[in-house]
């Protein structure tokens, strides 16, 4: 690993006599200018003593807007600059940029966001939105007066992504990533590619065969020499960091297991989903052979020969019924909780086309049937799904649609002489809350997903969960596949419930976002990271228990020979929770350090 310290001042760094800070506020096209009197703000931020220039300006993201921070640095000495305009997500890095062209250490600026956090939010408020763009401001004057120029962390990147996973989405990410130069190893615990596809005939929406997609799929992949597909494999441990993981998994041979390593810079996790299995005797399940889950339906279906009615496990079917959201959208205090307590409360979002088009499927190869459909809300919602909806209303399906109060509930009977045996009793919304009872030979269950049992990976490697148990992006609009983990990313319904065209989608998403990260051969990442001032730790070590990110911080031995805690800068994610349990003030986050703090909250409440 190739790194600079992070957070250590560079030589030049001013004396705190020469800080010049420059602030510019940007009226963002009156999008901040018609609220906040962007004169005043100028104004009143430019009393402040380290403050030698104080602008306002109508696009400070444009080429003349950064030109005029530039001509500021370059011209008049400023050295350390203050934006305040939109969000930092959106601009940050282009005015960072801008400093470093000017030739200023990027980092010794700060990005004040007063356009959604003052001018969106208090529209009808002049005054008093003014006044909070003034002191959020002046906050980041004070942070950025006390700001250390900081570089950047830099670490090797191996050109080599794991695939944790064989499944669609795992394999589309292999694909990609390796059409982009990588090498990849396929990681797959079972003796097949294709995952849950592999349980399906054809695919919504266009009747695709689900086994010419997983074939198409496994040849590209056996037939790149960048990947090297690993069945019957099973993940043993993960060390190191982005750009540098560790992987070591077994893979059982005829003649035994096999343990390799290999070393790689991104790790792509596409481990997918289960069903939810129904508990003994929920909705029927496990009480009679006549109710089943809608992938055990699929299965018997497609063993059925084709004709008028069908028959299953030996007795002939007229009327079936379909119950959606079985193990999804569960109310608390309703529906038992899984062992950990916690309820399915999320959509499974495929299961209700699923069912449409396993009826289609049905009727398809049994016209003789009676279909009903038993649900609380249809959510067809991707391109062509709700087709199938619309098709299976007019081909006589009869819908029954309950509310989350009155959940449907299941009467099984022995057969009586030919006729069905079993009642569904729902409450219906569509006839005005009547209680239907409708007579069935065969019950449903259109069961929800959850993540697959990965607990081993989610604890050897840290990695975020939500409250749904599947694995956690870091942010679902603008980081929709990197975890909060550097270098690890998400692909498919290891994520949450998705389709296969979405599951694809996110595998390729995956694979550019890791080729991005691996393909220049070093990784530049902020150095806002914890760092320790040696000479205060007393060497409690507090800070690890605190630390969240496996490896980041350890003891090791100073110079004069004390225990004090050190920082992997490339594994540390700066949350600051070790910076919060440290008495001394031994640590604290590069860039956001406690001073800084105490600086802003001054500035913020002493006007
Ligand atoms: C009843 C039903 C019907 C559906 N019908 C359709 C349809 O018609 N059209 C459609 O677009 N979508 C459909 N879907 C959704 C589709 O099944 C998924 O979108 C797709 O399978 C997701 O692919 P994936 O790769 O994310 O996960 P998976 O298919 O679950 O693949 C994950 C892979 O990871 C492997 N794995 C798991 N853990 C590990 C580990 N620890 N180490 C190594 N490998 C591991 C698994 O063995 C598996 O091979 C349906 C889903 C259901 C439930």
């Amino acid at each position: 690993m190739s790194e600079t310290t992070s957070g250590s001042p560079s030589p030049g760094t001013p004396s705190r006599e020469e800080i010049r800070v420059g602030v510019y506020v940007c009226h963002c096209g009156g999008n901040i200018s018609d609220v906040v009197d962007v004169a005043k703000v100028v104004e009143e931020v430019g009393r402040h003593p380290s403050v030698e220039v104080s602008k306002h300006f109508p696009f400070l993201c444009s080429d003349p807007g950064q030109q005029l921070i530039l001509e500021d640095i370059r011209r008049n000495g400023v050295n350390r600059v203050v934006v305040s305009a939109c969000s930092p997500f959106l601009h940050e890095t282009t005015f960072r940029k801008a400093l470093q062209r000017a030739g200023l250490n990027p980092y010794l600026y700060e990005h004040v966001n007063v356009r959604e956090q003052v001018s969106w939010v208090h529209k009808a408020k002049r005054e008093s939105a003014t006044e909070k763009a003034i002191r959020l401001t002046l906050a980041g004057v004070e942070k950025v007066a006390r700001q250390d120029p900081l570089e950047a962390i830099r670490v090797q990147a191996e050109p080599h992504v794991v695939v944790i996973g064989a499944g669609i989405a795992g394999m589309r990410a292999a694909v990609s990533a390796a059409r982009r130069g990588l090498r990849v190893t396929l990681i797959e615990k079972s003796d097949r590619t294709g995952g849950r596809l592999n349980e399906l005939a054809t695919l919504y929406p266009d009747n695709e065969s689900a086994r010419a997609v997983v074939d198409d799929l496994t040849q590209m992949v056996v037939g790149d020499g960048n990947i090297d597909l690993c069945l019957n494999s099973r993940l043993t441990m993960v060390d190191g960091y982005v750009g540098s993981f560790t992987v070591g998994f077994e893979t059982r041979g005829p003649e035994g297991p096999i343990l390799r390593q290999v070393r790689a810079g991104a790790i792509i996790l596409a481990t997918g989903f289960r069903h939810y299995e129904p508990f003994e005797g929920e909705l029927g399940y496990g009480q009679s052979p006549d109710v089943m889950t809608l992938p055990e339906f699929n299965r018997a279906l497609e063993s059925t020969p084709p004709g008028d009615l069908p028959t299953f496990g030996g007795r002939r079917v007229r009327h079936v019924a379909f119950v959606h959201c079985v193990g999804s959208r569960q109310i608390e205090g309703v529906h038992r909780p899984q062992p950990d307590g916690r309820v399915n409360d999320y959509c499974s979002r495929v299961c209700c086309t699923a069912a449409l088009h396993s009826i289609h499927r049905l009727m398809d190869k049994h016209p003789g049937v009676r279909v009903f459909d038993v649900y609380r809300d249809i959510r067809t919602y991707g391109r062509g799904h709700e087709d199938l909806y619309e098709k299976a209303s007019k081909r006589g399906v009869l819908f029954f649609r309950h509310t989350e109060e009155n959940q449907p509930t299941v009467e099984l009977q022995a057969s009586q002489n030919g006729h069905p045996p079993h009642r569904i009793r729902v409450r219906d919304v569509l006839t005005w809350n009547e209680e239907v009872e409708i007579p069935v030979d065969l019950v449903v269950l259109a069961t929800g997903m959850m993540p697959s049992d990965i607990g081993g990976i989610v604890q050897t490697m840290k990695l975020p969960v939500g409250s749904d148990r599947f694995l956690q992006e870091v942010h679902p609009k603008l980081r929709p596949v990197e975890v909060a983990n550097n270098g690890v990313f998400l692909a498919g319904t290891c994520q949450g419930p998705m389709d296969a065209v979405e599951a694809v989608a996110a595998g390729e998403a995956a694979a550019v976002k890791a080729s991005i990260l691996l393909s220049k051969g070093v990784i530049e990442m902020d150095p806002f990271v914890a760092r320790v001032r040696e000479e205060r730790c007393d060497g409690c070590a507090l800070c690890l228990n605190e630390c969240e990110y496996r490896g980041a911080l350890a003891m090791a031995e100073s110079a004069d020979g004390r225990k004090v805690a050190r920082v992997n800068p490339a594994l540390c994610a700066g949350c600051g929770a070790c910076a919060a349990v440290c008495e001394p003030r031994a640590i604290e986050v590069a860039g956001w350090s406690l001073d800084q703090f105490d600086a802003m909250v001054d500035a913020l409440v002493s006007r």
